[in-house]
């Protein structure tokens, strides 16, 4: 898979692609990420990416001419067809499900807005899935970006040591959540870990997992 990404803030990438298993997962070359600064992509001398909105208001509007050029310029180095995605507040919350399909593209472009957000026309240009993160406004999409690859690359095949790991998790069969788990020491400050745990009959240990599962997925609906 091949991941791609437009932003204002190549940096902000940098240690998180680094470590853990967004790292594993490009050292195993099952996925490759490339950073792209939206300035690249600007023609004027003074490198512009905004300007004022019509109408007024606050903050600086994303112009359409830089999005539309460094789009078109990655989509010529890809081989195949690519899955376009825009971050908004105002897109489709991103959930797991969503996480499942885009792992089975062999292209994303991520495109991370800032400041007031794109040019409206924009998504009539260039075909975007909009995705939000949640249902709160942060100052770019470059964390949504990373939730997002992050998700995604974890469902990857092979990227996770163990691939039943990701079958068993939180929201990986509808809204069900995963169970708890315990680890040594058995007892640590009087609390003791549930002794069905230790008891070595796996009958009896799936049957306490699904009852505290199914509980605390009703607690979240
Ligand atoms: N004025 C806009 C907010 C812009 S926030 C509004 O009220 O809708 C600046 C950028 O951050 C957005 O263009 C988007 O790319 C990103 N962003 C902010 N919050 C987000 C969220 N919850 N999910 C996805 N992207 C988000």
């Amino acid at each position: 898979m091949r991941i791609d990404v437009v932003t204002l803030f190549p940096n902000m990438f940098k240690g998180f692609l680094k470590e853990s298993i967004v790292k594993r997962a490009q050292t195993k070359r099952l996925v490759t990420i490339k950073l792209h600064n939206l300035r690249d992509y600007t023609l004027d001398k003074h490198r512009k990416v905004d300007d004022r909105p019509f109408g007024g208001g606050p903050g600086m509007v994303l112009m359409v001419e830089p999005i539309v050029r460094a789009i078109e310029a990655i989509e010529k180095t890809i081989k195949g067809k690519a899955h376009k995605i825009l971050f908004s507040p105002s897109g489709r919350v991103f959930s797991q499900a969503r996480a499942k399909a885009l792992a089975k593209r062999e292209n994303l472009i991520l495109l991370c807005g800032h400041y007031e957000g794109f040019d409206e026309r924009i998504k009539e240009l260039i075909d975007f899935e909009e995705l939000s993160i949640g249902k709160y406004v942060l100052s770019g999409g470059e964390i949504p970006a990373a939730v997002v690859i992050d998700s995604v690359i974890r469902l990857v095949p092979n990227v996770l040591g163990n691939p039943n790991s990701a079958v068993e998790e939180s929201f990986s069969k509808g809204d069900k959540i995963d169970f708890p788990n315990y680890t040594r020491p058995r007892i640590y400050k009087g609390i003791a870990v549930p002794e069905v745990l230790l008891s070595g009959n796996h009958k009896e240990i799936n049957k306490w997992r699904n009852l505290r599962v199914n509980k605390k997925s009703a607690c979240l609906k």
